[in-house]
């Protein structure tokens, strides 16, 4: 049993162990290793800022202590993902304000090539310049895009945004989305803004971040309405999570049944508990081994051809 997961040590030592515990895990399901679709890599000094406003219990996390678990140098993040035998990752970055984003996506096109197990990752904001530059991106070889509706703060439906939705769509192309209302509602997350792009864009291979919490079963609807929306389990059903925003129980089966559109997402670096937590938050889930190996590995090796 375990005790509290986040009171365990972070030393190296304790590393080599979680390696290990991690390892052990996906071993018993007679995986390969694991795909983590849902990992924060960008440039330092946005990610140290990152990690300044978790310090400062901002209120886009809801006010809450929110320790960092693995606040290390980039080439140690990347080296321990390895350890834990991920053997694809992305590399979540995005605005908070316009003219950001081709910068990032400048920044990530050369993290991927330095980065070979990184899933060339992209961003966009609704700005004059999105569609070039969304454009690029995808021609340079971006895998998988970001969109943060929260911090962004902008409305996924806008105007500026629906050449990009459809060139997306099109390329058959995912975006991870953070759209639910967790931790902290903006002013345009929540299923509804999002319902309205599905709406003209119903093939778009929406990943919907953190399974839409606190918003589960809303963002469901829109799964079952739409074959190509899938949800990345980001925190989803850990003790820090299950506190203040709890999986309905009755919302199980409808989770059971999804099982090919679950994806396996983390949030590493940025938790407040041990990389191996969230594993054994999916595992106590019950949903059986056939599911575990699905969302832990299958259904993103299929999605991204790995
Ligand atoms: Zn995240």
């Amino acid at each position: 049993m375990r005790s509290s997961a986040a009171t365990e040590s972070t030393s190296d030592v304790a590393l080599g162990e979680e390696a290990r515990e991690v390892r052990r895990f996906w071993g018993r399901l007679g995986l390969p290793g694991l795909v983590d679709v849902h990992t924060h890599f960008m440039p330092e000094r946005v990610l140290h800022k990152v990690w300044d406003y978790f310090d400062a219990h901002g209120p886009l996390i809801g006010g809450l202590e929110w320790p960092i678990t693995y606040r290390k140098m980039e080439a140690e993040r990347a080296e321990l993902l390895r350890e834990f035998g991920v053997q694809a990752f992305t590399a979540m970055l995005y605005p908070h304000k316009p003219g950001m984003a081709q910068w990032l996506n400048g920044w990530a096109a050369d993290f991927a090539r330095r980065t070979p197990d990184c899933l060339h990752t992209a961003t966009f904001y609704p700005e004059p310049d999105v569609e070039t530059y969304v454009r690029e991106a995808v021609e340079a070889g971006a895998r998988v895009f970001k969109a943060h509706v929260q911090v962004g703060a902008y409305d996924p439906a806008d105007e500026l945004l629906q050449q990009t939705w459809g060139m997306l769509a099109e390329a058959r192309i995912p975006v991870v989305m953070h759209c639910g209302s967790g931790p902290a509602p903006g002013k345009h997350t929540g299923p509804e803004p999002i319902a309205r792009v599905l709406a003209r864009h119903p093939k778009l291979r929406l990943i919907v971040a953190h399974m839409g919490m606190p918003e589960y079963e809303e963002f469901f609807d829109l799964a079952e309405r739409y074959d190509q929306v899938r949800l990345d389990t980001t925190m989803a059903f850990t003790d820090f999570i299950e506190e203040f925003m709890p999986f309905p129980r009755r919302a199980l089966p409808r989770l059971a049944a999804l099982g090919d559109r679950i994806l396996l997402g983390s949030d590493f670096p940025n938790i407040p508990y041990p990389y191996v937590h969230q594993l054994h938050a999916l595992e106590r889930m019950g949903l059986g081994q056939e599911w575990l190996k699905a969302v832990c590995h299958d259904n993103a090796a299929n999605l991204f051809g790995l």
